[in-house]
């Protein structure tokens, strides 16, 4: 495959390539450009070029645009899905589900983007008034992670070209193929050539050169915090804007008046989706200790009976690992905990036979008895592994909930309006689900506190984001 610069399919103006391995088989899936700084620079100019006429564009005809991209997308779905899984890892039935994911979000920014306003303002002086008129910002460098490669484009995508702004998205350089696809089936729809832009490369080798240019006028990265303070001080020297959706640690608090059975099919989807590597899953549960005997055991029924296979069998519950540094990192926090006296009461290893000896696959695994200071208590957990903590009520849950540098999502099950009322006003995390599977919506902003980072997606706030509000006062 190619990245797209200027509308163009190009390769690497070096020549160079990098290989997209599938997590699987260890087999090269295909190839693609591996862009260095001379790259980086086209795609931005392009951009930076196409932006006047792109922003003066009427909102609606920018939606009929994001509309038809949607059609373009949905009609690629099985091809983009397909690749996803090579590429990924996750299952086909992830990929698919997460393929859709773009033509929705495509739709959603699409409705709004003729509904962009701005404010009319009454001031002391007669005879004079404000208006606060909003503009798109202008070039954008989108960044993005491996585990969502597709719906992480597009949660930066869509509200971008919808407010006015022109792209240059990087993929992460293991997940470029799907992200590729898309974004090409998206341009098919008609955008002028270099609205959307696409590089393909390492962070280490090109990260800089796209998030320290002068002409990129915001920052959207998604992916570890790390990376996200790196970005934020090299952005510091252009003062260009950031949003930064970084990782997370979810905490889920179960208490004793909860529905267990719904609780616990929403923990395992919640841990266990995507094989553990998204960055709103179900990271440390916190069970009442009356529930708790009860509720481990049918957390590890249900981690036991999901069918971990290559994502392109039918039937498969959980892919492999993304990497092979993926798989050992989470062995590494498993062996961690069970040295300081964790229990394992589901998984804990790797598959065994034939199918799996190529692929980086991992059991679904359930801890108890974690100690609070072990590396699963601590670190974000990016893989299919859950520690169980017991707790006494909802103050020592949302304490312990609370005791960590990150505060992405969070969720709680109870019957009792009362805690969860308590829990939604006092757990530090960007979303609390009462009662519901850890999903984030379209319709509603999403985004980190603490080291987890800021700025939002989805919703009109990230649209906002897109934005620059200028005042205008007017005297006659
Ligand atoms: P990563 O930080 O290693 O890479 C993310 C992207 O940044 C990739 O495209 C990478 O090539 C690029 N990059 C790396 N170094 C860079 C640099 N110096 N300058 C510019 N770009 C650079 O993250 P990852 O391992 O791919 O993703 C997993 C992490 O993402 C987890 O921590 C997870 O929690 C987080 N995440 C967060 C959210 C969220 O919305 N908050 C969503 C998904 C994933």
């Amino acid at each position: 495959m190619k990245m797209q610069i200027g509308g163009d399919l190009v390769a690497a103006k070096a020549g160079a390539t990098l290989d997209v391995m599938n997590p699987a088989t260890g087999e090269v899936v295909d190839q693609v450009p591996k862009g260095a700084a001379s790259d980086v620079e086209a795609a931005v100019e392009a951009a930076a070029e196409a932006f006047p006429e792109w922003a003066a564009l009427p909102g609606h005809k920018r939606a009929q645009l994001l509309f038809a991209a949607a059609a373009k997308v949905r009609e690629a779905v099985p091809e983009i899905a397909k690749l996803l899984t090579l590429e990924q890892g996750k299952t086909l039935r992830e990929s698919t589900i997460e393929a859709e994911r773009v033509a929705a979000n495509l739709e959603y920014y699409a409705g709004l983007a003729d509904k962009i306003r701005g404010d009319y303002v009454t001031l002391a002086d007669p005879g004079t008034f404000g208006m606060v008129i909003k503009r798109p910002v202008g070039v954008v460098a989108a960044i993005t992670p491996w585990n969502f490669p597709l719906t992480l484009m597009a949660n930066k995508v869509c509200p971008a070209l919808a407010a006015g702004c022109t792209v240059v998205l990087k993929p992460a350089s293991t997940t470029p193929l799907a992200t590729q696809r898309a974004i090409e089936a998206i341009n098919s729809a008609g955008f002028p050539p270099g609205v959307l832009n696409t590089v393909h490369g390492t962070g280490g080798e090109i990260g800089d050169a796209l998030t320290g240019h002068p002409k990129v006028n915001k920052i959207a990265f998604t992916g570890q915090t790390e990376t996200g303070k790196r970005i934020m001080k090299l952005a510091a020297d252009n003062v260009t804007r950031v949003t930064l959706e970084l990782g997370g640690s979810d905490p889920c608090i179960v208490c004793d008046d909860a529905d267990l059975e719904k609780a616990s099919r929403a923990v395992a989807i919640g841990r266990f989706f995507n094989a553990g590597q998204a960055c709103l899953a179900v990271k440390r549960l916190y069970l009442f200790s009356g529930i708790a005997e009860q509720f481990m055991k049918m957390i590890a029924g249900r981690a036991q009976k999901l069918r971990v296979a290559n994502g392109m069998t039918e039937g498969a519950m959980m892919g492999p690992l993304h990497t092979e540094k993926q798989r050992a990192e989470v062995e590494a926090q498993v062996a961690d905990a069970v040295g300081r006296g964790a229990k394992v009461i589901a998984g804990g290893k790797r598959p065994e036979g034939p199918e799996f000896d190529k692929g980086w696959f991992l059991q679904p695994t359930v801890l108890t008895d974690v100690p609070e200071d072990s590396r699963m208590a601590t670190e974000e957990v990016f893989g299919p592994a859950l520690p169980i903590f017991i707790v006494k009520d909802l103050d020592e849950a949302i304490e312990k909930a609370n005791g960590s540098v990150y505060g992405l999502g969070s969720s709680i099950w109870t019957r009792d309006l009362a805690k969860a009322r308590r829990a939604a006003e006092h757990i530090e995390a960007g979303y609390t689900w009462v009662n519901a599977i850890q999903v984030a919506h379209d319709e509603m902003p999403f985004g980190g506190l603490k080291q987890s980072g800021f700025g939002k997606e989805h919703g009109l706030e990230a649209l906002d984001g897109y934005l620059e509000k200028k005042s205008v006062v007017l005297s006659a």
